[in-house]
């Protein structure tokens, strides 16, 4: 007998995290795609899923088995914080509809994205996953972020009360190929390769903000796409699940410069200001309940995920987002 047809539904299919599944699945022995398996990458060309009547319209078309949520309303810290509202009502909106038809429409598992900016602001670390409602998370961007901890809210209604099996996964910064190389409004690692790229066309120096002392945890899109493939398949619970490398491979921002000028060729004037404020020290998550549950997974190590996304961002700097 051959085995059931799946149809995964991908939200945000066109995003960074979205392309990088899509890499998995066509790509990978392990964690690419299995027969029986029909993968569709949603764009907001599709419908736009704040949009009741044309979510379900989607959901309508292509009768998904599984969902992964991806979609939502992302922007730096002065988007969000000129806009909290929006962030808010956008976000619960479009989570709203996916949730709502994924259990009309009776799909047999939904994970949704949320994001380690959710947890509370003034809390101890290593965070782990018991620690999402333990107190108001930072206020600069806290529409966004309460309305990442209400899919949390609703994974557990909908279990509740129509045994959903509804969960979520909480990745750390994301950084790969496709992803938003925006100079202002773009997360660290890529807003950089853009700095230092521009720094070596024009032969001017290459200036990171702060001490470059503040650590981070990066997982690479592909190693983060592997993980969601995993989660879908084999993690059992609703509760989220914190998706990230090791606290050991926590990385200075000055590492980051020094790989990215490695990986660049880079060779001009590369320093740093210090006038200019650091971000917090440290935010180290515990991936250990990750580790627990998938022992074996390798992480790409961070210079080699670091080159492939430079290589990746010159072959493609003439169409990127930038
Ligand atoms: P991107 O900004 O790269 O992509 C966002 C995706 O959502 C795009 O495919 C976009 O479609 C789609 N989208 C946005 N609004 C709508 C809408 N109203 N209707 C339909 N589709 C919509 O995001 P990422 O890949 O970086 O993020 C994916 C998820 O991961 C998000 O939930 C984010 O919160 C989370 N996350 C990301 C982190 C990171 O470091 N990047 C860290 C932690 C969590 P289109 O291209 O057509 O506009």
């Amino acid at each position: 007998m051959s085995p059931a047809k799946s149809v995964i539904l991908v939200t945000g299919g066109s995003g960074l995290v979205g392309k990088a599944i899509q890499w998995v699945v066509e790509n990978d022995s392990k964690y690419g795609g299995r027969e029986g398996e029909e993968w569709v990458y949603l764009t907001s060309k599709d419908g736009n899923l704040i949009d009741p009547a044309a979510t379900k319209a989607i959901f309508e078309k292509y009768r998904p088995t599984h969902v992964i949520h991806l979609a939502a309303k992302v922007g730096g810290l002065f988007g969000n914080m000129a806009a909290n509202l929006d962030y808010f009502r956008d976000n619960l909106l479009i989570n709203d509809n996916v949730l709502h038809n994924a259990k009309e429409f009776g799909v047999k598992k939904v994970v949704s994205c949320l994001s380690t900016c959710i947890f509370p602001d003034k809390t101890s670390y290593p965070i782990d996953e018991t620690m999402v409602h333990q107190g108001p998370p930072h206020d600069s961007n806290y529409g966004y972020s309460h309305s990442k901890r209400m899919v949390d809210v609703m994974n557990r209604a909908y279990n509740q009360q129509y045994g959903c099996n509804f969960t979520s996964v909480i990745p750390t910064n994301v950084f790969g190929p496709h992803d938003n190389f925006h100079l202002v409004n773009s997360h660290v690692i890529p807003g950089l390769i853009h700095k230092c790229y521009l720094a070596q066309e024009n032969g001017t120096p290459f200036i990171m903000a702060g001490t470059g002392r503040p650590l981070r945890q990066f997982i690479y899109s592909r190693d983060l796409a592997k993980l969601f493939i995993w989660t879908l398949r084999e993690y059992q619970e609703i509760t989220p699940l914190i998706l990230s490398v090791p606290e050991e491979e926590e990385v200075s921002i000055k590492q980051v410069g020094d790989s990215i000028v490695k990986a660049m060729g880079y060779t001009g004037d590369y320093r740093f200001d210090t006038s200019k404020a650091d971000g917090q020290y440290k935010k180290t998550a515990s991936n250990k309940k990750l580790m627990s549950l998938n022992p074996d997974f390798q992480f790409t190590p961070f210079d080699v995920a670091l080159n492939e996304t430079v290589e990746w961002f010159k072959e493609n700097v003439d169409t990127i987002r930038k």
